[in-house]
Parts: structure tokens; sequence; C-alpha cells
């Protein structure tokens, strides 16, 4: 199993910055760059921050973390992306901002670079169409937070090949991941498994079928999931949930992803989750 000897990641947040540092962790020069110098600091910070967590668990030694430390670049323009065998965009999630991101990739990167997205919900075959080498883009997907969490969905857009899925697979796998391949229609499987279930909790909350905590105990102890719905919608943000289901909504065509009133009304208040301080739970 062949690691990429480089990878650049477009984005510096949440997902970027623990791809870059997965990436690292596992030998491979990352390069960091997103579009503003104090989204690049905090990005780096994060990866200090969590790196040390590795080092006071005994998981790695102070030398190790300054290896890896070392082996990410931060940058701030998409120039960087030269030499990188791999891109991985990990941007907000707007269809408008990647697709500019795409065809600006295209154009930057080395003529043989795969282009992924760790797009939750986009079509990967909108995103290979702002380019001239839709062969070559691909989704991948990983999962919050990244260093710890093993899936990455590997998704293949209309025109991706089989060299290319294969390279990610094989990729994925170094880098002590395990891939799974989907298709590219709307959510995925995971978004599209998930969301319709966290939608389904705020209605049961909505009708008043049981409290908060009624409902996440009964999905922990019941189904034996490590958290329950409604907690779990507060970590991925209930702005990001809503938007999910527009997509699954709108991409299959079905109101049956209509997102439960309670959700559009927390969203408009502002009642984000746990960037806010308060979701369905309230949070320090
Ligand atoms: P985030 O808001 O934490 O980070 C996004 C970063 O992208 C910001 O730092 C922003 O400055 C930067 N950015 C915006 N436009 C840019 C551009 N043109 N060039 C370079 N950088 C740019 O977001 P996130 O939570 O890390 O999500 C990133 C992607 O990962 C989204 O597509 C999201 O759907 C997906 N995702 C998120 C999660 C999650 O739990 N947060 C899980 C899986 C997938």
């Amino acid at each position: 199993m062949s690691l990429p000897s480089k990878i650049a990641v477009i984005g510096a947040g949440t997902m970027g910055n623990g791809i870059a540092q997965t990436f690292a962790a596992s030998g491979v020069s990352s390069v960091m760059i997103d579009i503003q110098q104090d989204a690049v600091d905090r990005g780096v910070a994060a990866i200090g921050k969590s790196l040390d967590r590795f080092v006071k668990k005994e998981k790695i030694t102070q030398e190790q973390r300054d290896e890896i430390f070392g082996r990410v670049t931060p940058a701030t323009s998409l120039d960087a992306v030269s030499g990188a065998e791999i891109v991985i965009e990990a941007v907000s999630e707007n269809v408008d901002v990647k697709t500019k991101v795409f065809s600006e990739l295209d154009r930057l990167a080395d003529d043989g670079a795969i282009l992924a997205s760790n797009t939750s919900s986009i079509s990967i075959t909108v995103l290979g169409a702002a380019t001239k080498r839709s062969d070559k883009v691909i989704g991948m997907h990983f999962m919050n937070p990244v260093p710890l969490m093993k899936l990455v969905e590997v998704i293949r857009g209309q025109d991706t090949t089989d060299e290319t899925t294969d390279r990610v697979l094989e990729c994925s796998k170094a880098i002590g991941k395990i891939p799974v391949a989907a298709e590219d229609y709307p959510g995925f499987i995971s978004n599209r498994v998930l969301m319709p279930m966290i939608n389904e909790a705020a209605f049961c909350l909505m009708e008043g079928v049981s409290t908060r905590e009624g409902i996440d105990e009964i999905m922990k102890l019941g189904m034996n999931h490590p958290m329950g719905p409604l907690t779990l919608a507060d970590f991925i943000g209930l702005d990001v949930c809503v938007n999910i289901l527009d997509v699954l909504k709108d991409g299959l065509g079905d109101d049956k992803y209509r997102a439960c009133p309670l959700l559009r009304r927390m969203v408009a208040a502002g009642h984000l989750g746990r960037k806010t301080g308060k979701g369905f739970y309230d949070y320090d």
C-alpha cells in the first residue's frame, strides 16, 4: 500500500486540519491551504492541540509529535498544491464556492493529480464537471473527528475511473482508515440514512412523544448508539442538518426528507447546537 509523497488540503477548518494531521501522522507531507491567514493559524493551532492530547495519552512521543507537526505546511495560496498527488477540498459546504475552487484546482494542480472533495452532500459529478479532469474527481468523505474516526466514504462521480477509485481506496487504507465505496446520489449513504433519523427524533420531540433525554436514551440503550440523535444533531450543527435534508428532498424528489419545522425554527433562532452554545441541549 503506497502512500502519496505529498497531499494538499484546501480549507483549514474542523475537517481540513483533521485531514492534514491524519496524513502527516502517516508520514505524508501535507500542505494546508485556507483563504485567510487567521483561519490557517487556527487550523495549525488545532493540529498542535490535538497532537498534544495524543502525547498526553502516551499514543505518540513528544519527538513523534514534533515530526508530525513539522510535516504540515500552512499556506494561503492555491499555488501551493503544486507537486501534490491528491488534493482534498474541505472548504465550506456551498456549491458555488466548491465549484470555483475545483475549477481553480484543475488549473493549478499537477496534470495527474486526483481532486477529492470532503463534501457531506454536494454531487461529486457536479464538482467534476467544473474541471477538465472529471475522471480524476472523487469524494473522500472523512468523519469528524478525523484523527479518530475510521471511516472514509469514497464516492464515485459519473466519470470517475476505476484507476482513480482504486488509488483513493489504497491511500485511505495506507493512512489507517477503512474506506467504503458509494455511488454519487444525494447524501451518499452516511447522511441519507443518518439525517432522516435525526429528523424523526426532532419530530418526536416536537410532537411530545418524549423528552430530549428520553429520545436520546432510547436510541442509546435500545439501539446501542454511542450518543442519541439529538445530542449528535447538536454536535453536527442544526443548520448543517437542515441543509443536508434540503439536498436530500430536492435531489431525491421525495417529501419524506422534509426538515422538521422544529429544526427550522431552532436554526432561525440561532440555536445551532454546540457551536452556538445552545441547541437541543445547553452548552457552556
Ligand atoms: P469549517 O467551516 O470548519 O471550515 C471551512 C474552511 O474553509 C474555513 O476555514 C474557510 O475559511 C475555508 N474556505 C472557505 N472558502 C475557501 C476557499 N475558497 N479556499 C480556501 N479555503 C476556503 O467547515 P468544516 O466543518 O471543516 O467542513 C468542511 C467540509 O467538510 C464541508 O464540505 C462539510 O460539509 C464537510 N464535512 C464536515 C463534517 C463536520 O462534522 N464538520 C463532517 C464531514 C464532512
